[in-house]
């Protein structure tokens, strides 16, 4: 049974969120402030947190970054802002995923199911694959990326879009094929999303990020893979 955190300080939405997850079949907790999630997190692992943007004591980006940095787990972030400027800010804070308010609970229903199963998923890599003369290092069995021998964190969605690129590795794929791989086929986001993951993957693994070896841009068409030396 999946076990997923909501964290939202407006009584009314936290209370049907959880009543909705419960009936779903899910164990869902509850946290109204950004303090008491870290607590929760801290005292148990969970599959997938649900974070309101405008919290009392800290702004839901801040939280979401702050999770991030040590915990892969998905967030699908909620909030009452619709523009696409806030959706990219909300990804590129590490979500996965983002529901803007008034929702349908069946909606979000959707969105964790969706999220859920893509984390969930078996990886088919080798246990462990080595690009560029051993710079960068995927373990499939452990889901961790490393570079130079050190660990580094990635989201889940950085980490899918990294083995989804690896898998096809000197193959150009598109937008939207990163898309289907990565978020699912039923992601209705804008395909620059893609971008975004894009940006951050390169900051993390590239030696360079302004002139990427890994990940390469094929103009006008999409991004391409590129291995380098064993
Ligand atoms: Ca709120």
């Amino acid at each position: 049974m999946s076990k997923i955190l909501v964290v939202e300080d407006e009584d009314k939405i936290r209370e049907v969120i959880i009543a909705y997850l419960n009936k779903a079949g899910y164990s869902a907790c509850e946290a109204s402030d950004g303090q008491s999630a870290l607590h929760e997190i801290d005292k148990q692992p969970f599959d997938l947190i649900i974070l309101d943007l405008m919290l009392p004591d800290i702004n839901g980006e801040l939280l979401c970054r702050q999770i991030r940095g040590t915990n892969p787990v998905p967030i699908i972030m909620l909030t009452a802002k619709a523009s696409l400027n806030h959706r990219i800010q909300g990804l590129s804070a590490g979500a996965d995923d983002y529901i803007v308010k008034p929702f349908d609970p069946h909606e979000l229903l959707a969105r964790v199911r969706s999220v859920l199963r893509r984390t969930n998923h078996q990886e088919l890599l080798a246990d462990r694959l080595e690009y560029g003369n051993g710079r960068l290092s995927l373990d499939s069995q452990a889901k961790q990326v490393y570079i130079n021998q050190e660990p580094i964190n990635l989201t889940p969605n950085e980490y899918k879009l990294l083995v989804a690129m690896a898998r096809n590795a000197e193959r150009t794929l598109s937008r939207e094929q990163l898309i289907d791989m990565v978020m699912g086929i039923d992601f209705e986001g804008d395909a620059r999303t893609i971008d975004q993951h894009v940006k951050n993957l390169r900051q993390k693994i590239e030696e360079d990020a302004k002139n990427p070896m890994f990940i390469q841009t094929v103009f006008g068409a999409g991004y391409r893979f590129h291995g380098g030396g064993k």
